[in-house]
């Protein structure tokens, strides 16, 4: 057993005691469907929600990241070529590690807000604020 086992487990421990209800997060899976020359996630409203992002950030990071145009449709979103769901989830994560997690606290607790026209992710738990990449 080792020293980063013992660390791993009384962190997760400190998770389960932690009352912040932030705490029980859990990341939004990406239920994603091909069509023909399109990839759909078709949850993609409730991913963005579990984010607490509009789903047009959602998209347009999408956008960037597969380099592919997308739209949306009745809250799911539409992308042009085959992506393979596993390329989606990863982009979640990274989505999630960049646009919604406080970087000092580790909470999703987070708002994006302007300031000087840079774009900021404001955390709500502990108050740090980072500048963030900007998506237009
Ligand atoms: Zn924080």
């Amino acid at each position: 057993m080792t020293d980063d086992y013992e660390k791993l487990l009384s962190r997760g421990l400190s998770m389960i005691k932690d009352p912040n209800p932030a705490g029980r997060f859990e990341m939004p899976t990406a239920e994603v469907e091909a069509h023909g020359q399109k990839t759909i996630i078709r949850n993609f409203a409730h991913v963005a929600d579990k984010f607490r992002r509009e789903q047009q950030h959602l998209l347009k990071f999408f956008q960037k990241e597969l380099a592919t145009s997308a739209s949306l449709e009745n809250g799911q979103a539409v992308f042009l070529g085959n992506i393979k769901p596993s390329l989606i989830t990863r982009k979640l994560a990274d989505y999630a590690n960049e646009f919604v997690f406080c970087k000092q606290c580790g909470q999703p607790d987070t708002k994006i807000t302007t300031e000087d026209k840079n774009e900021m992710l404001v955390c709500w738990a502990c108050g740090a604020k980072r500048q963030i990449r900007s998506l237009k």
